[in-house]
């Protein structure tokens, strides 16, 4: 039997560039400068762990500076080497370019296990690589802006925000040097939620095309849906609770420990109760278990989301997966390979460098707050709800009739911050999902929505560049 090579995820995501670069008009040269990573920084730094000096391995890549800053999560994880921070950076590029968020792409990450080490250490570390990043001017709302990943939250930003304030006293605009930090330090109200519910509006959007459902042998609409989502953290627990809300049927959900599924349906917020109280997901009260992960992905089903790791789905597997729309909440969930099957058997892969732009495009909204210096809805929250109220009463007196409390309350309702970022979010994910979707019918050989996709971020990237007259 020969040796597998290697799987490289920046080779992948070079892949999937190239087979999208065919369908542009591009000149080599630019399409080759759009797919480099730009600036590729890797570090090592010793920090005091208990009596022992740790040294430890960092990086942060900035896929394009075609616009600024650049834009994206830092990760956490045993796992994180270069050819995963780099291919997360290009994506991060793609993505942006996508949702028309006008940031570069870029991506950092920690070779570790955060459950390894406690508060106090990870602290440490976290404001040692701010540092890092502060010497080599790798961090600043006018260069590059750090966000949550996989493996750190709201804790980790604020540590980066604190870190960065006390070294570059006085900078006005310092509140934007990271995304993702709690409301009370500058966040902004909705952030948390934004990839889970992006994931959900994207899908929504989808399934509510007939053109595509009828394709796929689905009836419209996502009520009745038969969803599993593998993952339980930030994104996968968010859209599954989304697309409860919306009425469709969780059927199976999967951590690293294993899966259960459910024909009748699991309630989410249970479930993760019930893993928060036995350390598992198994032995829920009414679900078969399934003893390892990946077995969430080959389950009966209409739509799969992948919410955890790359490479979750690959040439492999592929052939056993049921789902009729994988909607890819993760970055890199599949491989060209599973690509490939997936055209093959008419399976629609909703791609994740848009699917999961929610993230990206709160922390867009958040760093204008921060650049603005004022909550979202301050000015005008006041202003409707006065307008609304004088409008009622014109109704009300004009008709002769009396709207009910409910109603009342529901139309005078002036928009707060979470109600304006939802909005923008729900605008950019239903754009965006018809703009990949037109360029996909007006070009009936691009095989897949998720080189659609691509040949939209192309044009976008390749545009920005003529547009700075970088390209005589
Ligand atoms: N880590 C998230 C992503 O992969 C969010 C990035 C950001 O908000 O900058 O899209």
């Amino acid at each position: 039997m020969s040796a597998q090579p290697e799987y490289s995820f920046f080779a992948a995501v070079e892949k999937s560039f190239d087979k999208a670069a065919a369908f542009t008009q591009w000149d080599k040269g630019v399409l080759e400068q759009i797919k480099q990573c730009n600036s590729v920084y890797r570090m090592h730094f010793p920090v005091k762990i208990g009596d022992k000096i740790e040294v430890i391995k960092a990086y942060r890549v900035q896929h394009s500076h075609h616009k600024l800053p650049c834009k994206g999560g830092i990760r956490f994880a045993t796992t994180v080497n270069l050819d995963e921070v780099m291919a997360l950076a290009a994506l991060m590029t793609y993505k942006c370019a996508i949702v028309n968020v006008p940031f570069g792409g870029a991506k950092g990450g920690i070779t570790l296990d955060p459950k390894k080490y406690s508060a106090y250490d990870l602290e440490k570390i976290t404001r040692r690589y701010t540092a890092e990043l502060i010497k080599k001017n790798f961090i600043g709302p006018g260069t590059d802006v750090p966000a949550p990943d996989y493996g750190t939250g709201e804790r980790e930003m604020s540590w980066i925000l604190d870190t960065y304030m006390s070294m570059r006293p006085g900078e006005v605009d310092a509140m934007g040097c990271v995304t993702g930090k709690p409301v009370t330090q500058g966040g902004v109200r909705g952030r948390k939620e934004a990839t889970g519910l992006g994931v959900f509006y994207g899908l929504r959007e989808v399934c509510n095309m007939p053109e595509v459902t009828n394709r796929l042998n689905l009836t419209p609409g996502v009520e009745g849906k038969r969803v599993v989502v593998q993952g339980l953290g930030n994104v996968g627990y968010h859209s599954a609770i989304f697309f409860e809300q919306a009425g469709a049927k969780i059927v199976g959900l999967a951590e690293y420990e294993g899966a259960i599924y459910s024909e009748e349906g699991l309630n989410v917020q249970d479930v993760f109760n019930h893993r928060g109280a036995s350390g598992s997901i198994l032995n829920f009260p009414g679900a078969q278990n399934f003893e390892t992960t990946s077995q969430a992905l080959e389950m009966e089903c209409d739509i799969l989301i992948p919410a955890a790791l790359e490479n979750v789905i690959n040439g492999e597997n592929a052939p056993r997966i049921k789902a009729k729309i994988i909607g890819e909440a993760a970055n890199g969930p599949l491989t060209p390979e599973a690509d490939e099957e997936f055209i093959r058997r008419n399976v629609l892969v909703v791609p994740d460098m848009y699917l999961n732009a929610g993230g990206v495009t709160v922390s867009y909204f958040e760093w204008l707050k921060n650049l603005s210096h004022v909550r979202y809805g301050r000015l005008e929250k006041r202003f409707s709800e006065n307008m609304n109220a004088h409008i009622l009463g014109q109704i009300e007196e004009l008709t002769d009739k009396q709207v009910s409390k409910k109603e009342k309350d529901f139309i005078m309702h002036g928009a707060e911050e979470v109600d304006l970022v939802r909005s923008g979010l729900e605008e950019t994910m239903i754009t965006a999902t018809r703009e990949i979707l037109d360029v996909w019918h007006k070009n009936p050989e691009i095989p897949d929505m998720r080189t659609a996709a691509y040949v939209c971020a192309i044009n976008k990237v390749g545009t920005s560049y003529a547009e700075l007259g970088i390209f005589p």
